[in-house]
C-alpha cells in the first residue's frame, strides 16, 4: 500500500518492526526468530539456508537484495547431497 511513493525512507522504518518471517530471500528462508541490534541499531531475522546453516542477517541486507545465502561456500552442482 505504501510501496508506490516511499520507497527509499527506509530510516523511518527504524523501531518498526516488519514482520518477514516466512519470506525467501535467494537461498535463505526467514525463520520467526527476530531480535533488534542495539549497536549497531538495525533489525535482525534469523535465516536458514538451503545448506542448512542458521544465521542472523539484517533485514534492510535482505530486502535489498544484497544476501541470498549464509555465506558458507556452496556447491552449486548439486541439489542436496
Ligand atoms: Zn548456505
Amino acid at each position: 500500500m505504501d510501496w508506490a511513493g516511499n520507497s527509499e525512507g527506509y530510516g523511518a522504518m527504524i523501531g518498526r518492526r516488519e514482520d518477514l518471517s516466512g519470506r525467501v530471500f535467494g537461498n535463505l528462508t526467514v525463520l520467526p526468530n527476530y531480535r533488534h541490534l542495539q549497536r549497531p541499531a538495525r533489525a535482525v531475522w534469523l535465516t536458514v539456508c538451503t545448506c542448512g546453516a542458521r544465521t542472523w542477517k539484517a533485514a534492510d541486507n535482505l530486502k535489498r537484495g544484497y544476501i541470498k545465502s549464509c555465506g558458507n561456500e556452496h556447491r552449486w552442482r548439486a541439489d542436496g547431497d
